[in-house]
């Protein structure tokens, strides 16, 4: 080893004033009046030994400061060494590829066992300095070139094994102290054919994977993200690499990429979501550059280099700085998943809870299924029925309809095969549902529903259409027939879904999807004035989707769906409408439930249903259901749960 070499490299960079800078980048924040210069990649240090095979720089080891960085040797196996590259740790084996977090207490690797053509996982305990056991995951019908791990910001760590033919898997393995006993699978991905390299960036939840003759792509890493890509750089002539895009690594503010053929570190800068080439660095008299590993030290990256011969170790000055983000949003997990729907795609939409007063723990949850009609689960979230009556979208109930004298509780969902009212009766005890009705409207394209019981008992459905206007009808059940009149109609300006009406205070919320949610007196007899709660903005993303109240006592919390970045907004539902928070759903390791993105409807009760759900329970529909991938869903969640993290009442 030869240390402390100083060799200034020599190369061609792209000079840029900062004011240029500026204009390319919204990482910039507070940055230097200098540019990113070619002398600036200083070479420090190299090590020959050609049994390299991968190398990485621990994040932090704060909890062991003589720890400093992971390496595998060729036929050897991992290596924990300090900075002098003295082995503190050996972790006998054939391996040819690595990536690591922490987690309480030490370190988690994943590694690609090459004797037995299987990832594993494994950790590093600081206090009794030794290695857990491995934990394989499951044979895979493809050969793995890579794995690479992403935390995300519950510390769950989830795995993904990128395989040589497009094949791909992503598998939850860690929580935030230990590897899980058992890998779960959440999703298979395709990804590029020619893959061999791979890297997550936490912070911004993107996956990196090279496709050697083609560039670099971004997959959105989350495990309920849709498989969507965005290319990074390309090679010539469409971009800057030169001949083959291989290794790169996450930096502050962008990516640094290997081209392994023409000899170079392209540098590339995230600016708002575009990725632009920002210079490419010669590494002269390296042969065969392919893997790397970084880390930012005093405003100066610490680039360490596997080649053909070895490894090398360079500096490089870096004036760009982490991107500011938003305070994370607090999460709660769910605790109950219900049977996925029987329609494939976008096809559960809209709960409803319908409360039994005797038997609280007998309660249940009517879901639409917006391809074929509605489904009944229990509090376990299996189905108990399936009325196949047509494209049901949302739905409501209120309890006591005078149905000829006899008192039951109803249903009503708009239907879009018939644009109807499609009227159910629930049996007060058994919680048996069972068609009613089925009403014609004037409407075009109905969509929206929720349903009003003022103080007398009169129960009314108001319903919506696809172009802003509302249909508010009278649901009376006298005479031997269940029928809705028009009492009265409004309207918003673009398209609206989502509403609720609080029955106390005569109050309707109205959802206008990427506008605004509103308010105004629910009693058909007063003419409709609407009134702002709140806009898209900060706190709510479109779609503005289910909207649902909590009533307890003197509690009273409007509950919304923020389409757009996968959470749910908390305000006061009582003027001024005071913002409380926002939460998203997460993953339940212990429970095996996936967490919840792209809501669409929503339902949430205060009544104690029983020991998971004493003081209530929010259900929620599931745009994608994993763990496994299977058809949509909606998922249970307590409502202490959400109090304690927003710290309501
Ligand atoms: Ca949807
Ligand atoms: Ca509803
Ligand atoms: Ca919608
Ligand atoms: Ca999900
Ligand atoms: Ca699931």
């Amino acid at each position: 080893m030869k240390n402390n070499l100083s060799i200034t490299i020599k190369t061609m960079v792209y000079k840029m004033k900062l004011k240029q800078l500026l204009l390319l980048s919204s990482v910039l924040i507070t940055q230097p009046l200098t540019v990113l210069a070619a002398s600036d990649l200083t070479l420090v240090w190299q090590q020959d030994n050609n049994k390299v095979e991968d190398v990485q720089w621990l994040n932090s080891s704060r909890m062991m400061p003589s720890a400093d960085r992971l390496v595998i040797y060729k036929g050897k196996g991992l290596q924990l060494e300090d900075k002098q590259g003295r082995n503190i740790s050996l972790m006998s084996g054939d391996f040819s590829d690595i990536d690591h977090r922490d987690i309480n207490n030490g370190l988690l690797v994943a590694i690609l066992d090459d004797d037995r053509q299987q990832a594993f996982i494994s950790s590093f305990n600081y206090h009794i300095k030794a290695w857990s056991e491995r934990h394989y995951l499951p044979v895979t019908d493809y050969k793995i070139e890579a794995v690479c791990l992403y935390q995300d910001k519950s510390k769950h760590a989830f795995l993904f094994l990128i395989g040589e033919d497009g094949q791909a898997e992503q598998w939850l393995v860690a929580d935030a102290s230990q590897a899980l006993s058992q890998a779960k699978l959440i999703r298979q991905l395709s990804t590029p054919p020619q893959s061999q390299y791979c890297q997550v960036d936490d912070a911004q939840s993107l996956l990196f994977i090279n496709e050697e003759n083609v560039g670099i792509w971004a997959y959105d890493a989350h495990a309920e993200a849709d498989l969507t890509r965005q290319i990074v750089g390309l090679t010539k002539p469409f971009g800057h690499i030169g001949k083959s895009a291989m290794g790169m690594h996450r930096v502050p503010g962008g990516l640094l990429v290997l081209d392994a053929d023409d000899n170079k570190l392209h540098i590339y800068l995230n600016n708002q979501g575009q990725w632009l080439h920002n210079s490419a660095l010669s590494l002269t008299g390296l042969s065969e550059p392919d893997k790397l590993t970084v880390k930012l030290n005093n405003e100066q990256l610490e680039i360490l280099i596997r080649h053909d011969d070895g490894m090398s170790m360079f500096t490089l000055a870096w004036p760009y700085k982490e991107p500011v983000h938003q305070a994370a949003i607090v999460e709660v997990e769910p605790q109950v998943e219900t049977k996925p729907v029987t329609s494939l795609g976008d096809a559960a939409d809209d709960p409803a809870i319908w409360v039994n007063l005797a038997k609280p723990q007998h309660s249940r949850v009517l879901g639409t299924d917006k391809q074929s009609g509605l489904v009944v689960y229990d509090l376990s979230g299996k189905q108990l029925q399936h009325l196949a009556v047509g494209r049901l979208n949302n739905v409501d109930i209120r309890t006591d309809f005078n149905l000829n004298g006899r008192q039951l509780d109803i249903a009503v969902a708009s239907n879009r095969d018939n644009n109807s009212l499609h009227i159910f009766g629930i049996h007060t005890n058994t919680g048996v549902v069972s068609e009613l009705a089925e009403i014609g409207t004037a409407m075009e394209d109905i969509y929206g529903l929720c349903m009003f019981k003022n103080n007398s008992g009169d129960i009314y459905a108001i319903a919506n259409d696809k172009n802003g206007q509302f249909f508010q009808y009278l649901i009376t059940g006298t005479k031997g027939q269940v029928k809705a009149s028009l009492v009265r109609q409004f309207h918003v300006d673009s398209q609206p879904e989502g509403c609720v009406a609080d029955d106390v205070n005569n109050r309707l919320f109205i959802g206008e999807e990427d506008q605004a949610v509103w308010t105004l007196d629910a009693r058909p007899e007063i003419k409709a004035k609407l009134e702002k709660v709140i806009s898209v903005g900060n706190n709510i993303h479109s779609d503005i989707e289910g909207i649902s109240l909590y009533n307890k006592g003197r509690e009273s919390y409007l509950i919304i769906s923020s389409q757009g970045n996968n959470s749910y907004v908390v305000l006061n539902a009582l003027p001024p409408f005071t913002y409380r928070g926002a939460f998203q759903i997460g993953f339940n390791t212990t429970l095996g439930i996936d967490g919840v993105s792209e809501t669409d409807g929503l339902d949430v009760t205060s009544v104690n249903l029983g020991p998971l759900w004493q003081d209530g329970m929010l259900v929620v529909q599931d745009g994608r259901n994993r763990m496994p991938a299977d058809n949509q869903n909606f998922k249970y969640v307590p409502w202490s749960d959400i109090a304690d993290q927003l710290e309501l009442n």
